[in-house]
């Protein structure tokens, strides 16, 4: 994130990059963001800081490197440099501690790691399939334009599993026609919107009847309830190729 020649950098999981991009725009870091421990996340913390004297803001319940502003559920943030407000929500499930940067405002966005991705949601490691549906569901209750910025580019895989999943979503034929031409042209697919993901994840839609009845087919068992079918379609892009 840019505020003229202040930079915050979100989940810098390499230092390299940041370092030639901060080189080739002649600006200086301002502030380190992390959504959870995972080194593809964290792991150009140590290098960035060796650099630069900022703060580091970071989930309270996980070890992050250099981690100055330990955040949870509620807190209330504001960017130094970039000026950017946040809010803070837990988002447990990915992992035990994973939080969501979210800005209020008239161009909402919304920073949330490897919880939901586009056309998709990270793997279950350290919760549960009712924990991690609650934390989506956080998500999915923030405005449809609210830009997503989540921390991979698996947006065609999971447009595939989506498409798996719902074969008669024209929605998600559209949206697979309109992400292959950003990645035709070398174009990330990022930030996805909340507005899409409703129209397209799976996993937010879990508990539409067409949804149910693809996870029981792919079960081969009727299912209880929208946790059931979350779960079960969790399971089943677990093995989707
Ligand atoms: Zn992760």
């Amino acid at each position: 994130m840019r505020n003229g020649a202040h930079v915050a950098v979100v989940d810098p999981g390499d230092a390299a990059p940041v370092f030639a991009w901060l080189d080739a725009n002649d600006v200086a870091l301002s502030a380190i963001i992390a959504t959870h421990h995972h080194a593809d996340h964290v792991g150009g913390v140590p290098a960035l800081c060796a650099k630069f004297d900022v703060p580091v803001f970071g989930p309270a319940r996980e070890s992050i490197p250099n981690r100055t502003h330990a955040l949870s559920d509620g807190d209330h943030i504001v960017v130094p440099g970039i000026h950017v407000s946040f809010d803070l929500f837990d988002i447990p499930g990915h992992t035990a501690g994973h939080i969501a940067y979210y800005t209020t405002g008239d161009d909402p966005l919304l920073f949330c790691g490897d919880t939901l991705f586009a056309a998709g949601c990270g793997r279950i490691f350290e919760g549960t399939p009712p924990q991690m549906w609650a934390s989506l569901a956080k998500l999915a209750a923030l405005p449809a334009a609210t830009r997503v910025y989540c921390g991979h580019e698996y947006t065609l895989a999971n447009l595939a599993f989506a498409q798996a999943v719902e074969p008669d979503n024209d929605a998600i034929r559209a949206r697979i026609a309109r992400e292959r031409a950003k990645r035709d042209h070398d174009a990330p697919t990022l930030p996805s919107t909340i507005g899409d993901e409703h129209a397209t994840n799976p996993f937010l839609r879990a508990g539409l009847a067409s949804v149910m009845s693809s996870a029981a087919a792919h079960a081969r068992r009727p299912m209880e309830n929208v946790i059931d079918s979350f779960a079960t379609l969790r399971q089943w892009k677990n093995e989707f190729r």
